[in-house]
């Protein structure tokens, strides 16, 4: 199919919300996409943070296909094998005792909020989500309103009760706003959508010891950070917090829709009988995918791999600094993002980039992020570093 009948398509009968590049991908192969027209691509966006294996990675496609002829999908009516198998997995890697799975990232939190409003509600207290400035946690209804997007919040309000926000980063306000109504802290580490901004250990820290002071539940959205994306599995542990519900998704099955949410046992037990569900979430494909994806990455060895990688990345990045328009370079392990000027359109970036074979996008903050599929090579971060240098030497700020 011709590249601007598959555009004129999306144009007519999509539901207008996407704003795409123009190229149509078609396949992938290792940390490299090809569009329709055969052009490569090396790929630092990884669907967002979650083709964590890359592309047709042998030993996931075979599992995932091997599922895919056994069994997919049966109601959560009936135990499998394999989701059993692979919440014994999760739970072990990551020392909660509780899990539930879902499809997406807006839907785990969504689990979040209302696990923690009903562990309240247990002793018939009516308990508020306290979550920052910047946030993106989903795009329900309830995520929404935890999402830091004045706009969206007027174009969908009325919004759900029992919601208010902190100051990014700012512990006094945040302090204030811990009032005895606040039941539960939501936040990311790093901001993703917010254009790879990370809080600051001394931010987190404090914020968990108080929360933990008080008997707030500190839940913890690893959607984007998750899954060794930081370079250890989740984004909490580089700060010797352990929250009471963490929630994962984008890179949990490597490309297959899932999401969960983790809990502590007394937290995560909240839940009675019928109190929540799903029907696909935890079918066992996702979990077939999910359960090889969990062990490449710790039995494998590639969160180790993928985490001194991710530190070769940021030592290159930060030769970048000599360009007086770049204002920042953040992250952490394969989550990285560089912030440009004002004066400088970061899509603009973003297109001369994929000219030279090179995918990111543009987060928050005029931010070109960078969030490749953990199988990412030196040698392709040092082709992207080879590119984004030309492309900064020969920009000028007008
Ligand atoms: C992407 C993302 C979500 C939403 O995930 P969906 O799967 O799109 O619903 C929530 N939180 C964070 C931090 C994310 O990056």
């Amino acid at each position: 199919m011709n590249f601007n009948k598959i555009k004129e398509t999306e144009l007519n009968c999509y539901m207008p919300v996407f704003s795409r590049e123009n190229i149509a991908i078609e396949r992938g192969k290792g940390n490299c996409l090809y569009d329709i027209h055969g052009n490569k691509y090396v790929d630092f966006v990884a669907g967002i943070a979650t083709n964590i294996l890359g592309y047709n990675h042998p030993e996931y496609t075979q599992a995932v296909c091997d599922q895919v002829h056994k069994l997919m999908h049966v109601s959560n009516h009936y135990y499998t094998a394999i989701q059993s198998e692979y919440i014994k997995r999760l739970c072990d890697a990551s020392g909660f005792s509780r899990v539930f799975l879902c499809n997406s990232g807006a839907e785990a939190n969504e689990c979040a909020i209302k696990l923690a409003r009903r562990y309240f509600k247990n002793n018939g207290e009516n308990k508020i989500i306290l979550s920052a400035e910047g946030a993106f946690h989903g795009r329900t209804l309830a995520t929404l309103t935890a999402t830091d997007n004045a706009g969206q919040h007027r174009a969908y309000a009325p919004l759900p009760e029992g919601f208010d926000s902190f100051k990014y980063n700012d512990f006094d306000d945040f302090k204030a706003k811990l009032t005895s109504d606040v039941g539960a802290v939501i936040l990311e580490t790093v901001q993703g959508e917010r254009g790879v901004r990370p809080f600051s250990n001394d931010f987190l820290i404090n914020a968990y010891a108080l929360c933990k002071s008080k008997g707030v539940l500190f839940i913890v959205d690893e959607v984007q950070t998750g899954m060794g994306r930081t370079g250890k599995l989740f984004s909490f542990e580089h700060f010797g917090i352990k929250p009471d519900i963490i929630t994962l998704a984008k890179g949990i099955a490597g490309g297959i829709p899932m999401g969960a949410c983790l809990a502590s046992e007394e937290v995560g037990t909240a839940f009675a009988l019928g109190d929540h569900g799903s029907t696909f979430g935890g079918n066992a494909l996702a979990c077939a995918a999910a359960n090889k994806v969990l062990e490449i990455l710790t039995d494998g060895g590639l969160l180790e791999r993928s985490a001194d990688v991710g530190e070769y990345f940021g030592q290159r990045l930060a030769h970048l600094s000599k360009y007086n328009f770049i204002k920042d370079i953040r992250g952490m392990g394969l989550m990285r993002g560089i912030q440009l000027d004002e004066k400088i359109n970061a899509a603009s970036f973003e297109g001369k980039l994929r000219e030279r074979g090179y995918l990111v996008n543009v987060a928050g903050n005029n931010t070109l992020r960078f969030i490749p599929p953990l199988t990412i090579t030196r040698e392709e971060i040092d082709g992207l570093i080879l590119a984004l240098d030309d492309i900064c030497a020969s920009t000028n700020i007008i």
